[in-house]
């Protein structure tokens, strides 16, 4: 099953578009089939789960974190993963450097781009953003791109607008000339195709490959 879905979804997705297997709430024995399976990017939205899986899994296994982090909780999360694509406030993103600088560990990092949803508070403007890669100096990270979630609706057209919003956000930046500034993370299980049609360069997929989450 999962083998089967990961296929489907590999098949479909560009080549340079990478895969993000959101794994939260599913238990080990079914990251190991999408291991199996050949799948090695793994995302996760909590902090203690993360840290809970890690050890279980093999060390190959790249671990992307893309739930809302509170810095209290950084010391659980920025160890072991390669990316945190869910920066989504100043105070986070020092934080986050500051641990960097003083652990000698280098972390990716996407700054989140608050789209329409009123659901999620989370993430910035695109002024913050703006101002963030013109002013700010953070040398413990590297800021590799934007994360967005579109507005939740079935309502295609809102989605499509947030995904372009977002895109051109991006190439706005990359237009800057930043080095490294190269990812753009958007699309989900009802939307990565659509995604894909906007320039995304990764999809975060988790209902389509485990199905239905269990809370
Ligand atoms: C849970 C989650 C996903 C995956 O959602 P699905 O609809 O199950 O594909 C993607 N991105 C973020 C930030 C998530 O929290």
């Amino acid at each position: 099953m999962i083998a089967a879905s990961l296929k489907a979804i590999r098949d479909a997705l560009p080549s340079g578009v990478s895969l993000v297997a959101v794994s939260k709430f599913h238990p080990v024995e079914r990251l190991m089939e999408a291991y199996q399976a050949g799948q090695r990017i793994f995302g996760e939205n909590r902090p203690q789960e993360l840290a809970a899986k890690v050890p279980l899994m093999p060390s190959d296994v790249q671990w992307h974190f893309i739930g809302h982090l509170q810095t209290n909780k950084i010391k659980l999360v920025l160890p072991y993963v390669c990316m945190v694509q869910s920066v989504d406030s100043i105070h986070l993103l020092e934080a986050v450097n500051r641990w960097c600088l003083e652990n000698g560990r280098v972390v990716d990092i996407l700054l989140e781009l608050h789209l329409g949803a009123e659901e999620t508070k989370h993430g910035f403007t695109e002024n913050e953003i703006l101002s963030i890669i013109c002013q700010t100096e953070v040398h413990g990270v590297r800021i590799r791109g934007l994360m967005g979630m579109a507005t939740n609706t079935d309502d295609l057209s809102v989605v499509e607008a947030d995904f372009a919003r977002i895109h051109a956000l991006f190439l706005r930046i990359q237009s800057m000339g930043l080095p490294d500034f190269d990812q753009l993370s958007i699309g989900m299980s009802n939307d990565w195709p659509l995604a894909v049609k906007h320039g995304a360069t990764m999809v975060r997929v988790g209902t389509d490959i485990f199905g239905p989450r269990e809370y």
